[in-house]
Protein backbone atom coordinates (compact mmCIF):
# COMPACT_ATOMS: atom_id res chain seq x y z
CA UNK A 1 0.00 0.00 0.00
CA UNK A 2 1.25 3.95 -0.64
CA UNK A 3 1.92 5.88 2.06
CA UNK A 4 0.70 9.35 2.04
CA UNK A 5 4.03 11.06 2.89
CA UNK A 6 2.55 14.43 3.99
CA UNK A 7 1.75 12.72 7.48
CA UNK A 8 3.56 12.88 10.39
CA UNK A 9 6.76 10.41 10.91
CA UNK A 10 5.15 7.31 12.02
CA UNK A 11 8.22 5.58 14.29
CA UNK A 12 6.31 2.70 14.12
CA UNK A 13 7.45 2.27 10.16
CA UNK A 14 10.24 -1.36 9.59
CA UNK A 15 12.57 1.11 8.75
CA UNK A 16 12.78 2.85 12.12
CA UNK A 17 12.27 -0.58 13.64
CA UNK A 18 14.96 -1.69 11.53
CA UNK A 19 17.40 1.50 12.80
CA UNK A 20 16.35 0.90 16.68
CA UNK A 21 17.48 -2.93 15.81
CA UNK A 22 14.49 -4.08 16.59
CA UNK A 23 14.37 -5.67 13.16
CA UNK A 24 17.26 -7.70 11.90
CA UNK A 25 18.93 -6.11 8.10
CA UNK A 26 21.66 -7.28 5.87
CA UNK A 27 24.04 -3.96 6.55
CA UNK A 28 26.40 -3.06 3.90
CA UNK A 29 27.80 0.54 5.76
CA UNK A 30 26.65 2.89 8.49
CA UNK A 31 27.97 6.24 9.95
CA UNK A 32 26.59 9.19 11.40
CA UNK A 33 24.32 10.05 9.51
CA UNK A 34 23.32 7.03 7.27
CA UNK A 35 22.40 3.21 7.62
CA UNK A 36 22.60 1.06 4.19
CA UNK A 37 21.29 -2.20 3.71
CA UNK A 38 20.41 -5.17 1.03
CA UNK A 39 16.49 -4.77 -0.20
CA UNK A 40 14.58 -7.71 1.19
CA UNK A 41 13.30 -8.18 -1.92
CA UNK A 42 15.84 -7.40 -4.75
CA UNK A 43 14.96 -6.25 -8.41
CA UNK A 44 18.47 -6.12 -9.60
CA UNK A 45 21.82 -7.86 -8.52
CA UNK A 46 22.59 -5.40 -6.36
CA UNK A 47 20.02 -3.65 -4.68
CA UNK A 48 20.64 -1.62 -1.46
CA UNK A 49 19.02 0.84 0.07
CA UNK A 50 20.71 3.98 1.97
CA UNK A 51 18.35 5.79 4.33
CA UNK A 52 18.88 8.86 6.50
CA UNK A 53 19.20 8.24 10.62
CA UNK A 54 17.14 10.49 11.52
CA UNK A 55 13.33 10.88 11.32
CA UNK A 56 12.10 12.01 7.72
CA UNK A 57 9.16 10.69 6.17
CA UNK A 58 10.04 11.60 2.27
CA UNK A 59 12.42 13.12 0.05
CA UNK A 60 10.25 16.40 0.55
CA UNK A 61 10.27 16.21 4.52
CA UNK A 62 14.40 15.60 4.45
CA UNK A 63 15.38 17.85 1.33
CA UNK A 64 12.91 20.92 3.45
CA UNK A 65 13.78 20.41 7.17
CA UNK A 66 17.37 18.71 7.87
CA UNK A 67 20.24 20.18 8.35
CA UNK A 68 23.01 20.89 6.20
CA UNK A 69 25.15 18.50 7.82
CA UNK A 70 22.29 15.57 7.32
CA UNK A 71 22.14 16.29 3.86
CA UNK A 72 25.69 16.23 3.52
CA UNK A 73 26.10 13.54 5.22
CA UNK A 74 23.41 11.33 3.55
CA UNK A 75 24.23 12.29 0.43
CA UNK A 76 27.87 11.35 0.84
CA UNK A 77 26.72 7.72 2.35
CA UNK A 78 24.95 7.38 -1.07
CA UNK A 79 27.67 7.73 -3.08
CA UNK A 80 30.37 5.83 -0.63
CA UNK A 81 28.34 2.92 -0.99
CA UNK A 82 28.02 3.17 -4.70
CA UNK A 83 31.44 3.19 -4.85
CA UNK A 84 32.29 0.69 -2.18
CA UNK A 85 30.20 -1.72 -4.09
CA UNK A 86 31.83 -1.13 -7.77
CA UNK A 87 29.52 0.86 -8.93
CA UNK A 88 30.68 3.76 -10.27
CA UNK A 89 32.69 2.48 -13.77
CA UNK A 90 30.23 0.20 -14.67
CA UNK A 91 27.11 2.26 -13.70
CA UNK A 92 24.47 2.40 -11.55
CA UNK A 93 20.57 4.14 -10.74
CA UNK A 94 19.42 6.17 -7.78
CA UNK A 95 15.60 5.94 -6.78
CA UNK A 96 13.33 7.70 -4.26
CA UNK A 97 9.54 7.23 -4.13
CA UNK A 98 8.16 10.11 -2.41
CA UNK A 99 4.32 9.61 -1.97
CA UNK A 100 1.28 8.27 -3.16
CA UNK A 101 1.69 8.64 -6.93
CA UNK A 102 5.42 7.20 -6.74
CA UNK A 103 4.11 4.01 -4.34
CA UNK A 104 6.14 4.25 -1.79
CA UNK A 105 5.61 2.05 0.68
CA UNK A 106 7.93 2.48 3.79
CA UNK A 107 7.27 6.16 5.63
CA UNK A 108 11.09 6.61 5.99
CA UNK A 109 13.12 8.31 3.53
CA UNK A 110 15.13 5.75 1.22
CA UNK A 111 16.89 5.99 -1.73
CA UNK A 112 17.62 2.56 -3.43
CA UNK A 113 20.64 1.92 -5.83
CA UNK A 114 20.55 -0.80 -7.83
CA UNK A 115 23.47 -2.09 -10.22
CA UNK A 116 25.25 -4.66 -11.31
CA UNK A 117 23.81 -5.41 -14.80
CA UNK A 118 23.07 -3.09 -17.60
CA UNK A 119 19.70 -1.82 -16.20
CA UNK A 120 18.17 -0.18 -19.40
CA UNK A 121 16.02 2.81 -20.18
CA UNK A 122 14.08 3.62 -16.88
CA UNK A 123 10.68 3.04 -17.93
CA UNK A 124 7.18 4.22 -16.88
CA UNK A 125 4.61 2.15 -17.13
P1 LIG B 1 9.35 1.91 -1.60
O1 LIG B 1 8.26 1.32 -2.44
O2 LIG B 1 10.22 2.88 -2.37
O3 LIG B 1 8.82 2.49 -0.31
O4 LIG B 1 10.34 0.73 -1.25
C1 LIG B 1 10.30 0.01 -0.06
C2 LIG B 1 11.34 -1.09 -0.20
O5 LIG B 1 11.61 -1.60 1.09
C3 LIG B 1 10.93 -2.24 -1.08
O6 LIG B 1 11.86 -2.40 -2.14
C4 LIG B 1 10.94 -3.44 -0.11
O7 LIG B 1 11.39 -4.63 -0.72
C5 LIG B 1 11.91 -2.96 0.96
N1 LIG B 1 11.74 -3.56 2.27
C6 LIG B 1 10.59 -3.67 2.99
N2 LIG B 1 10.85 -4.25 4.18
C7 LIG B 1 12.19 -4.48 4.21
C8 LIG B 1 13.06 -5.06 5.17
N3 LIG B 1 12.62 -5.52 6.36
N4 LIG B 1 14.39 -5.15 4.87
C9 LIG B 1 14.84 -4.71 3.69
N5 LIG B 1 14.06 -4.14 2.74
C10 LIG B 1 12.76 -4.05 3.00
Amino acid sequence: MPVDATLPYDDQNIFAKILRGEIPNRTVYEDEWALAFHDINPQAPIHILVIPKGTYVSWDDFSGKASEAEIAGFIRAVGHVAREQGLVAPGYRLLANAGIDSHQEVPHLHVHLFGGKALGPMLMR
